[in-house]
This record gives C-alpha cells, sequence and structure tokens, in this order.
C-alpha cells in the first residue's frame, strides 16, 4: 500500500449480523488496523453499508475482491453487480465466481481447498492474493501508456463486460424461463385443450382406468438364463429375461425396467444401469417383456424390475405416479 510507485487503497464494506460475534470481532479488527499511523487513508473501513453505499462501491472500485470460504458463498451477487459497472473481479471460484470467471476477465483463486484446517488455508489464500495483487494485478492497473491508462487493463475490463456479464441479466434470466419452462407449458396446454379439452380428457379416463386395474395386473410367468438368478447377475456374459404380463384389459399399457443396481466397497447399493424391456409378443390379456443384453464392467451387481404405466401422451414418468418393483 505504501509502495510509492503503485499506492493502492482497500475499501471494506458490509454488515455483520447481531447474532454474528465473530463477523463483528473481524469488522472491529479491519478497524483497528485502519487506524494504524502507516495505513491512515489507505484502508478505510465503510460502515452502514446498504443500497446507497453500495451503488457507489460497485460503480467506484477498480477490483471488486470477495475472499468467501469456499464452499460456502451463496452467491455474491455483489460481485455481478460490480461486473455490470465494468468493475473486474477478484475471488475464489466459489458462489457465482464458480461459473462466471474467464480468464483474462478477472482473477480467481482455485477452488480447491489445499488444507482441511481452516487456518491454514486462510493463510495461504492470503499469501496467494497478496502475491497476486503484488506481481499481477497491481502491475497490470499501473502499465500506463502515453495516454495514461494501462491498455491491458482496459482490455480485461472489456473482456469481463463482454464475456461474463451478459450471462448475469435479467433478460438471461427470462429467456432461460421462456426456453425451459413457459413456452413447453404453452405449448402444451394448447396441445391438451384444443378440441374442447380431448387429449386431456383422454389422458385422465386412461388413468382412471389403470388405477382401477393396477392391482390386478401381475406377472404370470418368467424365465431367465444361467448368470441372472432372481436377484443377481454375473457380469462379462450375455444374460436374457422374458416376463409375461396380463394387463387386465388395458391396451400395451405397461412398461418394464431391468434396474442393475452395484455394490460398492461401503456396502451402499446404486444404480448401475437402466435397461428398458421390449414387448416382443402379445396374445389378448398377455404380453410378452423381453430383454437380451451384458454388463461388460466386473462388480457385484444386483438386480430388480420396475413396471409402470406407459402412455406416450405423458410428458414424464412422474405424470403419473404408480410404480411397482418385483424380482
Ligand atoms: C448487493 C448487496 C448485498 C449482498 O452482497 P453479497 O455480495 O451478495 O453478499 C448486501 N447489501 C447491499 C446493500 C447490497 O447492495
Amino acid at each position: 500500500m505504501n509502495n510509492p510507485d503503485y499506492p493502492v487503497q482497500f475499501l471494506f464494506a458490509g454488515k455483520a449480523h447481531p447474532a454474528d460475534g465473530a463477523g463483528q470481532g473481524l469488522i472491529k479488527k479491519i478497524y483497528e488496523i485502519s487506524q494504524r499511523p502507516e495505513f491512515i487513508g489507505k484502508i478505510l473501513f465503510l460502515d452502514n453499508y446498504d443500497m446507497q453505499l453500495a451503488r457507489r462501491l460497485v460503480s467506484g472500485v477498480d477490483i471488486w475482491m470477495n475472499t468467501p470460504t469456499r464452499p460456502l458463498e451463496a452467491s455474491g451477487t455483489s460481485g455481478e453487480k460490480a461486473l455490470m459497472n465494468g468493475v473486474v473481479n477478484l475471488s475464489v471460484l466459489d458462489g457465482w465466481w464458480y461459473e462466471g470467471y474467464r480468464e483474462g476477465a478477472g482473477w480467481a483463486l482455485t477452488d480447491r481447498r489445499t488444507y482441511e484446517n481452516q487456518d491454514y488455508q486462510d493463510k495461504l489464500d492470503a499469501s496467494t492474493i497478496y502475491s497476486m495483487l503484488e506481481q499481477e494485478i497491481i502491475p497490470l492497473y499501473y502499465a500506463r501508456n502515453r495516454s495514461g491508462y494501462s491498455d491491458a487493463w482496459v482490455r480485461t475490463v472489456k473482456n469481463s463486460i463482454a464475456q461474463i456479464a451478459p450471462q448475469y441479466t435479467m433478460k438471461r434470466q427470462l429467456d432461460d424461463y421462456y426456453d425451459r419452462f413457459y413456452n413447453k407449458e404453452a405449448a402444451r396446454f394448447k396441445l391438451l385443450s384444443a378440441d374442447n379439452n380431448r387429449l386431456a380428457k383422454e389422458i385422465a379416463s386412461w388413468k382412471e382406468s389403470v388405477a382401477e386395474r393396477w392391482d390386478s395386473i401381475n406377472v404370470v410367468s418368467s424365465e431367465r438364463s444361467e448368470n441372472l438368478q432372481t436377484s443377481s447377475l454375473v457380469s462379462g456374459k450375455e444374460f436374457s429375461v422374458t416376463h409375461v404380463v396380463d394387463e387386465q384389459g388395458l391396451d400395451d399399457a405397461i412398461g418394464i425396467d431391468l434396474v442393475v443396481l452395484a455394490t460398492g466397497i461401503d456396502g451402499k447399493d446404486t444404480i448401475h444401469e437402466v435397461f428398458p424391456m421390449d414387448v416382443v409378443k402379445h396374445e389378448g390379456n398377455l404380453y410378452t417383456f423381453h430383454l437380451t443384453t451384458s454388463i461388460d464392467l466386473a462388480g457385484s451387481y444386483k438386480v430388480a424390475y420396475r413396471m409402470y404405466p406407459k402412455n406416450k401422451n405423458l410428458v414424464y414418468r412422474q405424470d403419473f405416479n404408480y410404480v411397482r418393483w418385483f424380482i
């Protein structure tokens, strides 16, 4: 801060929650340090952080520095506000900066922890920040050309606005809502309600008939290859399975998946792969489901089957949440 070639000023602002004793202690410590003779006018604590003050800060400083303890930063919206105003960010890759950071458009500390111990980690992060500021960031800021400004700094600001800012606007958010939800919902509504709600009524009556029969729909016979026991599986070889299901008068309204679970070294089961079974034959109420496949990865596997109502007019299976597991 007292380098005559590269003078720097640090402004701190923020409020600690009334119940946050550690936060209040930190603010007190910053204030005390700011009162040391060598730091008068170099480190300032601005109290009563509010929108008025924030507005001046996010548009008036050169660098927005945020030093969260990874991975606890919820977002860091103030960094986004600074960005909109051409302020360059320096922060840990955490919160919004984890996805927002681009090389050449700000500075980042790695998202990885080196130490479990937070005191050690804080010391390492502090050294990294000092080193980045002293070796890279401040010299770049002061690399002034004949017109009195740093080309490289202005390039960084431009990169930051051009490459990052468009991702953090309300327009981008609304576009996402339209693309992912609203437009799809509107199209779906149109489809369901057309022709005096024809499709909606059709789906509703199909659901009723499935619900009425669900408990009596049953697997009347099963055949498995040798390497596929009732509930476990030998990997590396092709296996096959056939189930015959009595759909109780429904018209191809049932789907079956073979679900493979892998047992990890911790003894916990996780879904390894899901194989949909094909309907290969249909005689009266009897539907024959078949699957031939293999698992290449060695390991210990369990298998189970899940039966669910299927209908091409349902967008998701959860739209009709009936399921029955069997082995
Ligand atoms: C933006 C803002 C905040 C939130 O800041 P974060 O970095 O997201 O924690 C708090 N107070 C004021 C006055 C603000 O303008």
